[in-house]
């Protein structure tokens, strides 16, 4: 959820600015270089409340988390000065990326409100969806065609460009170029790399097939993990089930659904040995791909509860 924080800074930033001013808060990048000082920022990240907080400090929020050795991590405080000491004394070099938080904030919404003065230079910056809302792919200018866009989850590296993907621009399932060739796909991955050995399961959410889908989709062959992913399908499409009676199918992509090739589930499996990697297609409403606003919170709710179940019967 953090990581949420980082990715929408900006829309953070704004709201703040209604409800709060955040003069004299700091933004710290500090990175941990021995197991001590994880183990010590993990411990800073953890704690509910100030309690184990170097006194004085009323505020610290981890916009970046502590993950391995050698990866960085932000954090926003209120007193910048007494945190750097206190990182100081465990041997870390604390680097400040915002002095003043407020200021940064302030710059912010000029800039935003420049832009949308400037009128048609902000429409043409932002892709807005007005006239697609159901557009699938990301919006990345395909050089050799006047079709927008890559399938992002057909640009793993798992059986890419195979069955179930196109290798034209103008298909929805156009895979890219190259394996990895898309931004989105590429941070999915690092991501993931940078947790290796940490995530027990990786779950893409999708609308709206109504379906539970383990690997493989781009073959038959069922993975030699396929006992274990069934065991934990079958408790998540049962806390589904059971929430509001909604049945959901559940097996390998390419029995249950259709073939695909290139996708995250096969990805986080075959390459980065997750076992449980896993594409859950939200519940089939009326309206297709259009769920009723009457709906979401149910559509959620079960999920919710299906991924919950997931994680029970795995830990
Ligand atoms: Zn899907």
């Amino acid at each position: 959820m953090k990581r949420l924080v980082i990715f929408s800074v900006f829309m953070v930033a704004l709201a703040w600015a209604q409800k709060a001013n955040y003069k004299g808060y700091k933004l710290l990048r500090v990175t941990p270089r021995t197991t001590e000082q994880l183990a010590y920022l993990v411990n800073l990240s953890l704690s509910p409340d100030t309690k184990g907080w170097p006194s004085d400090v009323k505020t610290i929020d981890f916009w970046r988390d502590p993950t391995t050795l050698a990866e960085s991590v932000d954090i926003f405080t209120d007193n910048g000065a007494l945190l750097e000491q206190e990182l100081l004394s465990k041997g870390m070099q604390p680097s400040t990326l915002m002095d003043d938080v407020q200021s940064f904030i302030d710059q912010r919404q000029a800039e935003n409100a420049n832009s949308i003065a400037a009128g048609s230079r902000f429409t043409e910056t932002y892709h807005t969806y007005e006239e697609d809302r159901l557009w699938r792919k990301n919006r990345k200018i395909n050089p050799s065609s006047i079709c927008i866009g890559v399938d992002t989850n057909r640009n793993f590296d798992a059986n890419f460009g195979g069955v179930g993907s196109s290798d034209s621009p103008c298909s929805d399932t156009y895979g890219g170029p190259s394996a990895f060739s898309e931004a989105e796909s590429r941070a999915m991955r690092d991501i993931l790399l940078s947790l290796q050995g940490r995530v027990k399961a990786s779950v893409s959410i999708h609308n709206n097939a109504q379906v539970w889908i383990s690997p493989y989709g781009y073959t038959t062959e069922r993975p030699v993990d396929y006992p274990e992913m069934e065991r934990i399908m079958t408790a998540g499409a049962a806390a589904i089930e059971a929430t509001y009676g909604t049945t959901y199918p559940f097996g390998p992509g390419s029995e249950v659904l259709y073939f695909t090739s290139g996708t995250t589930k096969d990805y986080v499996y075959g390459t980065l040995g997750i076992v449980h990697g896993y594409t859950l297609e939200l519940r089939n409403t009326p309206d297709g791909f259009v769920t009723p606003t009457t709906l979401i919170a149910p559509v959620a709710t079960e999920a919710w509860n299906g991924i919950k179940a997931m994680a029970n019967a795995i830990v």
